[in-house]
């Protein structure tokens, strides 16, 4: 993926309906949806809305397609594997398609869509195919004449809430592993950008998965996603969003059947540059890991904290860059920023860089609208925000960098750790022995090291505290999808 082909700017829309058992179908209700263009503002297509109704038959579906005997659960495993890579060599083959059809959902830029979510949407449906026939349960030593061991069996029907920032990536991340491991999956993708989750939906039926092994039900939170949630034939449930909105998943899970739940939600994470770090290189990186895709990223570094002996020339820096940032029509690869991803997330965060205003912050560039049509936003940067204000406690998931002053280690661990947030944080030194001990006392699933936003489909993430519970990605992340069986056998003999 060298270069960069050119983009499709009016992309085919080619499926709006509900896919269950691997037909498409109108909603029970009859009613539809929007999908708004955020460069524009305007809609690009009306969808079918699902509801609990149609949460229903998915489920029903998924739990049909798990039955013993049915040709889902009576597949090799290796088979498993070859689906998932004959999936990802079918996206790969409408790559230009399906990267298009992103932007114009999304409003991220095409190289972007191209470069990154495509790559790592491959990386991920690749890495997990190959661990379908390496599922494996273990021999246990016990005591006494028996034949001991553990079967890694799949969950069953798994409910995936996936948001609008990486929409297919996040559902990558969340199918790869499912499917791997042998479960059924009803999959909502985020109202905001359901489209390339769709049409993924009719390269699952081409690639040959059975009817009923993945469905997708379009639709809102409240309605088709609280369906999943409560659903008592749903025998766990994966989350990707906000931590409001991951705590109603928790509570639904526990107030239904108990189902397993894991989630990965919000972030504050921190950035700390000590005053050996190279300043020219970490003014780039802690710029693209606040700038990039808007801010709309969980991990993005949205607590910049910078040693007082460098501050200054930092935040000169810092706003040099910034200002230089190009932003505007996504498909236009010389942009390096499009829209946010609709008018409600355009509002808060317009409302957030208000209050940095009045609560004292020092607005050093940026802080409104960018242009007149759409949801685009100047890159913004604060300067002098100090550790109560609100854009450096709430997630702003916009593009918009706080720049703190500190002293020492032991000082800017204990304010980067004061947050109910722990999911990504980086440090930048030349110093082993800080970075160790940065690295030992953050409270972080993720820590980058004189980097940021490494993504891998071969390493755990996840968060501590509020940022979530469990692990996608890696081996970590297969094991969310399995149950353990123990089984004893009685022999004859000590065996
Ligand atoms: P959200 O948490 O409301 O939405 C994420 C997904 O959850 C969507 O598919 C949505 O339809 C679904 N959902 C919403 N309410 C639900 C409910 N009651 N039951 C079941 N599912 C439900 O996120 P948002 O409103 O789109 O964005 C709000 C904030 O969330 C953002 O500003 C950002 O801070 C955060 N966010 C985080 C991530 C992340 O990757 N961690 C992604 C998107 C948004």
């Amino acid at each position: 993926m060298a270069t960069l082909p050119p983009p499709i700017r009016n992309p085919e829309i080619k499926f709006t309906q509900i896919f269950i058992n691997n037909e498409w179908v109108n909603s029970a209700s009859g009613k539809t949806f929007p999908v708004v263009n955020p460069t524009t503002g305007q809609k690009i297509c009306d969808v079918q809305e699902g509801d609990k109704a149609d949460v229903d038959k998915a489920v029903a579906a998924a739990k049909a397609a798990f039955q013993f005997g049915s040709t889902w659960r009576s597949m090799d495993a290796s088979k498993r594997g070859q689906l998932l890579n004959k999936l990802a060599d079918l996206i790969e083959r409408d790559i230009v398609y399906i990267a298009s059809l992103e932007t114009l959902d999304n409003g991220k830029p095409y190289k972007d869509s191209y470069t990154v979510d495509m790559r790592l949407v491959l990386g991920t449906i690749r890495y997990f195919a190959g661990w379908a026939d390496k599922v494996m349960g273990k021999t246990i030593p016990v005591d006494g004449d028996f034949f001991c061991y553990t079967r890694h069996e799949p969950v069953g029907v798994c409910g995936q809430i996936i948001p609008w920032n990486f929409p297919l990536l996040m559902m990558a991340w969340k199918i790869g592993p499912a499917l791997a491991c042998g479960n059924t999956i009803v999959l909502k993708p985020a109202e905001q950008t359901p489209l390339t989750a769709m049409y993924a939906g009719s390269l699952i039926k081409e690639a040959g998965f059975p009817p009923g092994v993945v469905n997708i039900v379009p639709g809102y939170g409240p309605t088709a996603g609280a369906a999943i949630t409560y659903h008592p034939d749903v025998r766990k449930v994966a989350f990707t969003g906000s931590t409001e909105v991951g705590q109603l998943i928790m509570e639904g899970a526990a107030k239904s059947n108990l189902k397993r739940v894991t989630l990965e939600l919000g972030g504050k994470s921190p950035v700390v540059i000590f005053k050996d770090a190279d300043l020219d290189k970490v003014v780039e990186l802690a710029h693209q890991a606040l700038f990039f895709n808007m801010g709309q990223v969980c991990t993005a570094g949205s607590r910049t904290y910078v040693h007082e002996d460098i501050y200054d020339e930092f935040v000169k820096r810092a706003v040099t860059r910034a200002k230089a940032r190009p932003v505007g029509d996504p498909f236009d690869p010389k942009n390096d920023s499009g829209a946010q991803v609709s008018e409600e997330q355009f509002e808060k965060i317009l409302s957030l860089i208000e209050s940095g205003k009045a609560e004292g912050a020092k607005l050093e560039c940026g802080g409104a609208r960018l242009g007149t049509e759409g949801y685009f936003i100047q890159p913004t940067v604060f300067s002098g925000v100090t550790d109560n204000m609100r854009i450096a406690r709430e997630e702003i998931f916009g593009p918009v960098q706080q720049i703190i002053k500190f002293k020492d280690m032991e000082e800017v661990v204990a304010r980067a750790n004061d947050t109910n947030y722990g999911l990504a944080a980086a440090c930048f030194t030349k110093d082993l022995d800080t970075a160790n001990t940065f690295t030992s006392r953050v409270e972080a699933g993720t820590v980058w090291v004189n980097c940021f936003n490494v993504f891998q489909a071969h390493a755990p993430f996840g968060g501590f505290k509020m940022s979530g519970i469990g692990r996608e990605l890696g081996e970590y992340g297969l094991t969310q999808y399995t149950e353990v069986k123990n089984v004893f056998v009685k022999t004859p003999m000590k065996l």
